[in-house]
């Protein structure tokens, strides 16, 4: 019955210049998603017709809940510009809608077409009008209906569509540069990546692995979630650093006492996170920090931790509880690999106590114990590189490796 999907871009509140980008960015995106489908495009200035050709709406839907930047979708059957004919197809879309129960409803039109005799007011009246003679199921409310059905005219026939489907929202990927993820294995950090790519920004992670201290699934975990998270992307892909973090991790618990060890830990973390950062052109760190969630995560601690970086750092899941967190989660299909059983280097050796107000010169003063400066280079020259693709599984438990012996991620 569908003819088209009228797709209609985010927020296009941009001025000038920026909403051409801003669209030809979305237009770019939507033909990526939709590759491999065989449908057709009708570009107009502010919206975008997708040809269904005979493919399930419901798969291009699918396809396009991956692209940011837009707004809602409508579904749209297609008929001649003739009365009977445009109420004889609004029936049969309002039944679909309807199963013929008690509803309310309004209708509204538009008329591209200025060439044509009736005025839109007066197209609203006879289509109303005629469906309420034949459909007994039906009440107009033109405040709050249930259902609206809209008529538009245009040169080429008469669309029509009931509602809107809500569509991912935000701003094209990319249009807002390339940020660096900190990626756990934990719930948040997925989805405080999945948040920036919504709101236009691109990005690759940074996973600190601790094997042989923590398992390679932890590893295949971070792997596993980017997978997922590469299905929003540009081109499919995301790259992973993987950062051996065995050595530092080890001397910190050996040299901290243990109420700072993951002050220490974190500190660490983002200055390994600078560097990276900077190295591949990215903006700034994004994690998924979220106020005091844990100790090392009430805002006297972020403080601490966050004076050993100048980078800026986003944390999209600041002020979320963790229900609307998950949520998210489970929406964007991470959720089954957070909850993976297995232990990354922020959950192993987990101290019983740790500070929740770190001191700032006790810290300082600790770092002095030993030569973490060392650590951190060699851990940022032997950090692994890893292009991951949607759709094509990485499997590095499967290949027998391991991060610490290296691989060659070209291969890949
Ligand atoms: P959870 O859902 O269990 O809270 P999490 O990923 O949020 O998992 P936290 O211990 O709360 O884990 O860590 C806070 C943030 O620090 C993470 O969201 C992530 O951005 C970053 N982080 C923690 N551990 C690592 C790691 N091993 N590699 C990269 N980033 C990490
Ligand atoms: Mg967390």
């Amino acid at each position: 019955m569908y003819e088209r999907l009228l797709v209609r871009y985010g927020d296009l509140n941009l001025k000038g210049k920026n909403i051409k980008y801003f669209i030809d960015k979305a237009n770019h995106l939507i033909r990526e998603k939709l590759a491999g489908i065989n449908v057709g495009y009708d570009f107009r200035h502010d919206r975008i017709y997708i040809l269904l050709h005979d493919n399930d709406p419901q798969t291009v839907i699918e396809r396009l809940n991956r692209v940011s930047g837009l707004y809602s979708y409508s579904l749209i059957s297609k008929c001649a510009v003739n009365m009977d004919e445009i109420v004889q197809l609004a029936l049969e879309m309002i039944a679909e809608k309807t199963h013929n129960l008690p509803t309310t409803f309004k209708v509204e039109t538009k008329r591209a077409d200025k060439n044509y005799p009736l005025t839109s007011q007066e197209i609203t009246l006879v289509v109303a009008g005629k469906i309420l003679s034949v459909a007994k199921n039906l009440i107009v409310d033109v405040h709050h209906p249930e259902l609206t059905l809209s008529v538009e005219i245009r040169n080429d026939g008469a669309y029509l569509f009931i509602g809107q489907i809500k569509a991912m929202g935000g701003y094209p990927v990319g249009i807002g540069g390339k940020g660096l993820l900190m990626l756990s294995g934990g719930i948040d950090s997925p989805v405080a990546g999945y948040l920036a790519m919504k709101q236009g920004v691109e990005i690759e992670c940074i996973h600190f692995e601790s094997t042989p201290m923590t398992s390679i699934e932890s590893v295949q975990k971070a792997i596993d979630l980017v997978e997922v998270l590469a299905l929003y992307a540009p081109h499919d892909k995301i790259k992973i650093h993987l950062v051996p973090f065995a050595s530092l991790h080890s001397d910190i618990i050996a040299n901290i006492p243990e109420s700072y060890i993951i002050t220490v830990m974190r500190r660490m973390m983002y200055r390994i996170a600078e560097t990276i950062m900077k190295k591949n052109d990215c903006l700034c760190i994004i994690n998924g920090e979220s106020i005091g969630q844990v100790a090392s995560q009430t805002i006297e601690s972020m403080k601490c931790i966050n004076l050993v970086t100048q980078a800026l750092v986003i944390r999209p899941l600041a002020v979320f509880d963790k229900l609307t967190t998950m949520k998210i989660a489970q929406d964007i299909g991470t959720i089954e690999i957070s909850n993976r059983p297995f232990e990354d280097c922020c959950t192993v050796y987990l101290p019983k106590n740790p500070v929740i107000r770190p001191n700032v010169e006790m810290t300082e003063y600790y770092e002095t114990l030993f030569d973490y400066q060392s650590k951190i280079d060699q851990a940022i020259i032997n950090t692994k590189t890893l292009m991951l693709k949607a759709g094509k599984h990485f499997d590095i438990i499967g290949m027998g490796l391991t991060v610490q012996a290296g691989f060659n991620h070209e291969n890949h």
